[in-house]
């Protein structure tokens, strides 16, 4: 027999099927890990096709040395997913199967954990008088019948363990224990279904995709949760994405009240040990339901019942690193080969796939009330240039102070939002205007006043705090906009009997740090936790009856047609926060562009109105989803090399224009807006297409790149996240 491999490692050149012999003596099937033969050494590679003869001359074919687990670990539909997302996003064959095996498995440094423990065999032996505790052990473990070896050397000592088994009264065992991540333990509340809930779950039982949009609180959880158990009362398996677990801990201890075992954790805040354990309770079938971020869609589950993406909008389920991918074309690929449902749930879908609702690509399913029935709280918008116009240029304006107030009397809570982190963002010259940054990344340092160190945010170095300026040595020098940090040291200076506690990136870096915030700001009152993007995300915390947005407009002003979305869906997510119970909720939104359309749409939660005014921009403008942005990002250390490559690749793509006239809608070649990232020089070309001959022009692209790009480091994205 013969055997077709990739080898496991990810480059260019040995992107391609090596064929080796299978030995008489070895199992080998599609989807195996084994050791092999490869340029003098011995590597790992993975088998995907098995067949019984070969093209090759066979003489000069190597043999297959050995198995590496006894398992087959890629399953025939990750073989098919392998070649799909090959095609789709021209990745390595081996950096594809690196994503369906965590590399915990992979490289062997993780093992299964194994204790010892004793167990009583027979009670029936004679003990001397003088071996009392012996005796005492013996007593222990009439009663008990087994325990760790552990626990008895503490409690009985290692003569009476030892006594006991050289007289065969005992023997000792060897037990996997299995490595469980912390949940927030809460009961099981069971609800009764309203109409939509109950609508969208009969619906939902085709092989294909719905958009369930469901304004926040409306228990879309609950929709999920129905209908991951129908799946499993049918004998299949589940996969449900969140964007950031343990930015929701609360789905989390939900899950785990309602299906205890049958749940799987995968997600980056777990250790190797416990990613490893879950995984493999997975794999062998223990566990049925994986949640996780986004790396879960390629769970070990095979026969798929449903695949669930929460929060669907989420920029996080699009990786931009190597390897590129975007889950849901990876989700929608597993739906399928499984015949399954695939659903994506969201307050604030993104425009993109609201339009194929529209066009009834998806079908669309509505939540449009809260599920207790309660209102959305009221959005009250503040003109802050009017603020300062009345001479308060303050971080909070005289509303949300009012309110802030407010909360604090009836001993309620509130969360203050902040779209940044760190204590202020740049330091700047206010004479002549100059402004901190990396020596390396071209970007603005934040000033960490906890530190007193300056930081580049993109490479991590980190740079002294100036106290003039370097460009005209005036001292004048200030730190920009607020932060985190300074409106928390503000709060806490207003009301200085007030618990205040903050959560953002630097406050979160240990693990379970989340839980820890989460869980103290949920059990004082009164309290306000100031945050970051991370206390926008599915809280629900019922005395929560406040929520103050400073500086909303942050993330309205980047150049990106994406930014307003954004902006839309974070403002209502963190809105979505406050009176989730029996208390009413109410929000203050600060702003210096009142009039901008966003916020009239998201203070009457007017997503459709929004998405109508967003679609038709959009469509004008032909930005995605009604054509397809390509951008070619070339980066190295010699700025000549790149700039050369460029140019190949630019002359070659610009050919392309006599090919499709008109498809493309712009082509130009640029240096990035991040001029220069880790020492590395970026250069880009950027085009737009018309989306019907986007993909012939995304494989020409692709193919020119291969040929022309040389040394210099090339990434193709698709209409990209982030274009700095
Ligand atoms: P979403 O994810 O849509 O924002 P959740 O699933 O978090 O909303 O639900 C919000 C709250 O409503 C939760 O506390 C949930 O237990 C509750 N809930 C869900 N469905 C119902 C229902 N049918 N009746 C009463 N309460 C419900
Ligand atoms: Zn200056
Ligand atoms: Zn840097």
């Amino acid at each position: 027999m013969f055997a077709e491999v990739i080898i496991d490692q990810d480059a260019r050149a040995l992107d391609k099927i090596f064929e080796y012999i299978i030995p008489d003596n070895l199992n080998v099937g599609e989807g195996d890990r084994v050791l092999l033969p490869f340029s003098n050494r011995i590597v790992q590679a993975f088998v995907v096709k098995v067949k019984d003869n070969c093209e090759y001359d066979k003489s000069k074919l190597k043999k297959i040395v050995s198995k590496v687990d006894e398992q087959r670990v890629v399953k025939p539909e990750m073989l098919e997913l392998m070649k799909f997302m090959a095609k789709k996003n021209h990745l390595t064959l081996a950096s594809i199967l690196r994503l369906f095996i965590p590399a915990e498995m992979r490289e062997g440094k993780v093992k299964e954990l194994f204790h010892t423990f004793v167990v009583l065999e027979n009670e029936d032996v004679s003990l001397s008088k003088s071996a009392k505790k012996q005796a005492e052990l013996l007593e222990y473990l009439k009663d008990v019948k087994r325990d760790s070896l552990t626990n008895l050397l503490k409690n009985f000592g290692a003569s009476a363990v030892n006594g006991l088994l050289e007289k065969g009264a005992v023997r000792k065992e060897k037990q996997e224990i299995k490595r469980t991540p912390f949940v927030m333990s809460q009961s099981d509340k069971s609800v009764k279904l309203n109409y939509s809930q109950q609508n969208a779950i009969e619906k939902i039982k085709e092989d294909k995709t719905y958009l369930l949009h469901g304004v926040t609180g409306s228990g879309k959880t609950e929709v999920y949760m129905n209908l991951i158990e129908r799946v499993l009362e049918r004998g299949k398996n589940a996969i449900m994405l969140v964007p950031e677990i343990s930015l929701t801990p609360q789905i989390m201890s939900n899950f785990k009240a309602r299906f205890g075992e049958n749940v799987a954790l995968l997600h980056s805040g777990l250790s190797a040990g416990e990613k490893f354990d879950e995984w493999k309770r997975l794999f062998s079938g223990e566990a049925r339901i994986a949640i996780g971020a986004r790396s879960a869609i390629f769970a070990p589950l095979e026969n798929l019942g449903i695949i669930i993406i929460d929060e669907e909008h989420e920029q996080s389920y699009i990786s931009e690193s190597n390897p590129r991918y975007d889950t849901h074309d990876v989700a929608q690929f597993r739906a399928k080969y499984n015949h399954a449902p695939l659903v994506l749930g969201s307050a604030t879908p993104s425009v993109e796939s609201y339009e194929k609702a529209k066009t009834g690509e998806y079908e669309l399913l509505e939540l449009p009330v809260r599920a207790n029935g309660k209102e959305l709280p009221q959005i009250q918008i503040v003109d802050m240039m009017n603020e300062i116009r009345m001479g308060n240029t303050g971080i909070f304006s005289n509303q949300l102070l009012a309110e802030l107030y407010n909360v604090v009397n009836n001993k309620k809570q509130a969360m203050i939002f902040i779209n940044r982190r760190g204590y202020s963002s740049f330091m700047r010259c206010r004479d002549c205007g100059y402004i901190a940054k990396c020596d390396d990344c071209d970007v603005s340092l934040v000033y960490h006043r906890e530190e007193k160190r300056l930081k580049c945010h993109y490479c991590g170095k980190q740079f002294k705090v100036l106290d003039r300026c370097p460009k005209c040595k005036s001292e004048n020098i200030k730190y920009g906009a607020v932060g985190t940090e300074q409106v928390m040291n503000k709060l806490q200076e207003l009301f200085p009997d007030v618990k205040v506690l903050r959560m953002d990136n630097d406050t979160t870096q240990t693990k379970n740090a989340h839980q820890k915030i989460l869980t103290e700001f949920k059990n004082t009152t009164p309290a306000f936790l100031v945050g970051t993007q991370m206390i926008a995300k599915g809280h629900d915390f019922d005395k929560v009856v406040l929520v103050g947005i400073v500086d909303a407009d942050q993330t309205l002003y980047h150049a990106d047609y994406r930014s307003t979305e954004r902006t839309f869906s974070l403002l209502t997510q963190v809105a979505g926060r406050a009176g989730r119970s029996e208390f009413e909720g109410k929000v203050v939104l600060q702003t210096y562009s009142p009039k901008h359309y966003v916020y009239k749409f998201a203070s009457n939660y007017d997503y459709k109105g929004f998405f109508r005014k967003e679609e038709n921009i959009r469509q004008t403008s032909q930005f995605p989803p009604f054509s397809r942005i390509i951008r070619v990002l070339f980066s190295d250390h010699d700025e000549n090399y790149v700039r050369e490559t460029l140019k190949v690749c630019y002359t070659e793509i610009e050919k392309l224009k006599e090919k499709y006239g008109k498809g493309i809608i712009y082509l130009d070649a640029m240096k990035s807006p991040i001029k220069r990232l880790q020492d590395k020089y970026r250069y880009q070309i950027l085009m737009r297409l018309k989306n019907d001959i986007a993909d012939q022009v995304e494989d020409e692209v692709y193919s020119i790149v291969k040929s022309a790009a040389g040394k210099a480091s090339v990434f193709i994205e698709i209409n990209p996240q982030n274009m700095s």
